[in-house]
């Protein structure tokens, strides 16, 4: 994995497009696969996004808030990607997971990971791509900092 600088200038959300988990045990097994697909499939050293978050309302790291993620290029080395496991083009995320995602990206910003004046993007801004799925793309553009 890559040092990453911080604070970084980016958040950037992402679903999944699997299935959605609502357990510690099932979240858990998702992450597991995602890893896998990750590092398997796409020959990444690890699973690409910074963190993961379930609809169970916990947060699994990925790569964590230090290291480079694999989540959007061009922006991987000044962002945090955080992706939210389930497939949200029809239905939001619960309240547990949103909050979950409000959560960390406050953590981060008391932490120093993240710029207080921080962008808060969804992957479809950044790439050619339909994440974070319609439904939440549209709540998370109310969200406090975000920026087409
Ligand atoms: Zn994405």
């Amino acid at each position: 994995r890559t040092a990453m600088t911080t604070p970084v200038t980016y958040v950037i959300i992402h679903h999944t497009a699997g299935a959605a988990c609502s357990s510690q045990s099932s979240c858990i097994t998702q992450v597991k696969n995602i890893q896998n697909y990750h590092m398997n499939s796409n020959t990444w050293c690890d699973v690409g996004y910074s963190f993961l978050v379930g609809e169970d309302g916990n947060v699994y790291e990925g790569r964590g808030w230090t290291s480079v993620g694999a989540h959007a290029p061009n922006y991987n080395s000044d962002s945090i990607g955080i992706s939210v496991m389930g497939t949200f083009t029809n239905i939001n995320p619960n309240t547990a997971a949103q909050n979950a995602v409000k959560n960390l990206i406050s953590c981060g910003v008391t932490k120093g990971y993240i710029k207080s004046a921080y962008i808060l993007k969804g992957h479809r801004n950044v790439s050619a791509t339909e994440c974070p799925g319609n439904t939440f793309y549209n709540t998370i553009k109310t969200w406090p900092r975000f920026q087409a």
